[in-house]
């Protein structure tokens, strides 16, 4: 699409298809939920759109600057088109708002935060609140009760610590960069590689950035063969792809790796979760994560693991922890907000 209206302008008309739509007209939609990318420090939940949810929507563009503005372009659009309709915002950093400032805070200089509100943030919230407490009710447990690691792992990943049905920590930061290896992003790397790539490349910090962004990750880990990771999945096991193997094992240990810092924060795991694109499709992935977490007490059932965009305990009735897959459903998710906004 040429640009974010028409899109919009076409799924309405979709929508209200008379052979292909799933309402006869607007008219019967009673209220519409807005995946919103930035609620930065203003929200820690779903909420009815007004003028000031807007103004503020409009002030975290600062940070996330590709997709708030499309996002409030959507908002009005639907407004225009469906006035007097309820329309809420639900913001993919909201979950994580209950991280307290020692998991937030990055150790720079204080005054970056208090001026810029330069700090974690984290994503995917809408993605992890569903997971986990899709997780309470597979295990039968309330969720204020539960210490879960939930690992959402897609073409974007990231990893949350979630207690008693709250998040306390989460592996992307002030932008969806920082933590795990992705498809195409670095995830964690030091910073004075920035520095020596700008050196010697002679770019600028820009096109550092992009090159993290865009260029990194498997991807670049497998010197340019796949993002992808059911080409990445076949090259491993058919074993004659040595850049495939790099990618794929660097990217599980970072897993790993994070799976156990926050064990540790957590102080103890109940269950860790796997969602997302190859959280919920790749056995192996899984698999070889979970060779890393013996000293939970994980004991992986193989033919339960074998499973594919279906929710499943996948460890035995010994193992210590429990790993379990749950495909995500975020617009549910953003649904059930919604209502729950509009009806109570
Ligand atoms: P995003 O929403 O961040 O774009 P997804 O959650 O859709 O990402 O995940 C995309 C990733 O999931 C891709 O790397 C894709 O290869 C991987 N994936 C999808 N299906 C499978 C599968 N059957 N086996 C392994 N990986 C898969």
């Amino acid at each position: 699409m040429a640009n974010h209206k028409d899109a919009v302008r076409l799924m309405l008309k979709t929508l209200t298809d008379p052979e292909t739509g799933a309402v006869k007209e607007l008219s019967e939609i009673g209220a519409v939920g807005h995946r919103v990318v930035h609620g930065g420090e203003h929200f820690s939940k779903a909420t009815l759109i007004d003028r000031k949810v807007k103004e503020a929507i409009m002030e975290c563009t600062v940070l996330a600057p590709l997709h708030n503005p499309a996002n409030l372009q959507g908002i009005e659009d639907c407004e225009l088109l469906m006035p007097g309709v309820p329309q809420v915002a639900v913001f993919d950093t909201a979950f994580h708002q209950t991280m307290e400032e020692d998991a937030y805070l990055y150790a720079v200089p204080y005054r970056y935060y208090k001026q810029y509100g330069i700090r974690r943030y984290g994503f995917h919230g809408t993605s992890h609140e569903y997971v986990s407490r899709r997780a309470a009710a597979l295990l039968g447990r309330p969720g204020g009760e539960l210490k879960l690691i939930v690992c959402h792992l897609g073409n974007g990943a990231s990893v949350s610590a979630i207690k008693n049905g709250k998040c306390v920590d989460t592996s992307m930061g002030l932008t969806p960069l920082e933590g795990l290896i992705m498809g195409t992003r670095s995830g964690d790397v030091d910073p004075g590689v920035m520095e020596m790539i700008a050196g010697k490349d002679g770019k600028n910090i820009h096109e550092v950035v992009r090159i993290l962004n865009k260029e990194s990750g498997v991807l670049g880990l497998s010197d340019g063969f796949s993002s992808d990771f059911r080409d990445l999945e076949d090259a491993y096991l058919a074993g004659d792809n040595p850049a495939a193997t790099r990618a794929i094992r660097a990217f599980v240990l970072r897993v790993a790796k994070y799976i156990g810092a926050y064990a540790a924060e957590l102080n103890g795991v109940d269950a860790v979760c796997f969602t997302a694109g190859i959280g919920e499709n790749s056995p192996v992935i899984r698999e070889l994560v979970c060779e890393y977490l013996g000293y939970l007490g994980v004991e992986l059932d193989r033919e339960q693991n074998r499973v594919r965009g279906k929710e499943r305990d996948v460890t035995t009735p010994a193992s210590k922890t429990r790993v379990l897959v749950i495909p995500t459903n975020e617009e549910l998710e953003i649904a059930r907000h919604t209502r729950e906004l509009v009806q109570g």
